[in-house]
């Protein structure tokens, strides 16, 4: 348990770097949930200067709740390429629709409701109730787990139940009760700009008369973390149709990766793929059918996931032939292609084939 000896000084101190350090950050200067949750979600996915320009497109494309409801989620998948973790455009989709069927399409204002939104969890309830209605809810993100488990000099893995519960009841500890929201936003833009992952300025840090880690030289080993992420190896073949200026894409349903994109018509093999053991297969020609020519092979792309690193190539064909498989696609014109939401690995084919 910190003393009030410990953390009025502590919380002084934050604030004063805080004010001269700051980033000046458009969703800093509103108090609109809904601003708020959006520059969240954007941000966990991506570095706050590639998420600027995203933040700013969505905004401008669905500037309130409703909005967002009531947009096509087509559309709203448009907007949210190249950003990845698609399944937090679809929840964001399905809480803004929560939010005008329950809530009158006014954003809740108490955390428990704002917690049960689909795809909010703690973190996010915390920023969107501190920030907009400064109550006092501690955000806890990586920034914050580095910054703490190097001050407290504290060795529980981060990812494990019990670090969770640790670093959480910690934060909550050290919340500046009467400026919830200024203190959280404080924590974050330290561990972003000062308290950063490898060779931060401990010699410049304000915080290092007191910083367990500096003592004692621990500032490379903290954060500890339990799990290593499993990654899978994906092989995937990509079949580009040219048909007299049209092409086939295919959206894709299942829950897992790039639920809602479309992408060519597609073979996945367990391993790397050999080109001539493609044409060969039953897979290519349910596809393709018999009458085709091959324009050019499309050399391998690695494209790195959180979980999966996926190995796809393919090839750039024509034909005019339309086989069962390329019914259940839609047949678009080439010149349209840029109109539908797809993966940045799909983008990247689209650069290769000049689409
Ligand atoms: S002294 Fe170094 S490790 Fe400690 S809080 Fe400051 S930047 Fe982080």
């Amino acid at each position: 348990m910190l003393s009030i000896n410990d953390i009025t000084p502590f919380q002084k101190t934050l604030i004063q770097w805080y004010d001269s350090h700051k980033r000046d950050l458009p969703w800093r200067e509103t108090h609109n949930p809904y601003i708020i949750w959006v520059s969240e979600i954007i941000l966990q996915q991506t570095q706050v200067v590639q998420g600027l320009d995203y933040f700013y497109r969505f905004i401008t494309q669905f500037p309130s709740v409703s909005a967002l409801a009531n947009a096509n989620i087509d559309t709203v998948l448009k907007y949210w390429q190249g950003l990845g973790y698609y399944s937090r455009a679809h929840n964001m989709h399905n809480a803004a629709k929560e939010i005008m069927a329950k809530h009158h399409g006014n954003f809740p204002t108490e955390y428990t409701a704002v917690r049960a939104l689909k795809g909010i969890g703690d973190y996010t309830a915390a920023a969107i109730c501190s920030f907009a209605y400064n109550q006092p809810y501690a955000t806890v993100d990586g920034n914050v787990y580095r910054f703490l488990a190097r001050y407290f000099g504290i060795s529980t893995p981060i990812d494990s139940t019990n670090g969770k519960k640790e670093f959480a009841a910690l934060a909550q500890q050290l919340l500046n009760l009467t400026h919830s929201g200024l203190h959280n936003q404080a924590m974050i833009e330290f561990g972003a700009l000062q308290c950063v992952p490898r060779s931060p300025d401990c010699n410049n840090c304000p915080f290092k008369e007191s910083c367990k880690a500096f003592a004692e030289d621990l500032v490379e080993i903290l954060p500890v973390k339990e799990k290593r992420t499993k990654i899978r190896d994906r092989f995937f073949f990509y079949i580009c149709i040219d048909d007299n200026g049209y092409t086939y894409l295919k959206k894709r349903s299942n829950d897992e990766i790039w639920k809602g994109l479309f992408e060519f018509p597609t073979i996945e093999t367990p391993k790397r793929p050999m080109l001539e053991n493609i044409l060969k297969s039953e897979a290519f020609s349910e596809i393709v059918g018999k009458n085709y020519s091959i324009i050019n092979q499309l050399p391998e792309i690695k494209h790195v996931l959180s979980h999966q690193h996926i190995y796809a190539c393919g090839i750039h064909i024509r034909t005019n032939e339309q086989t069962d498989a390329l019914h259940s696609c839609q047949r678009i014109r080439i010149a349209d292609i840029h109109q539908f939401a797809v993966s940045r690995l799909t983008g990247k084919f689209l650069e290769k084939l000049g689409w």
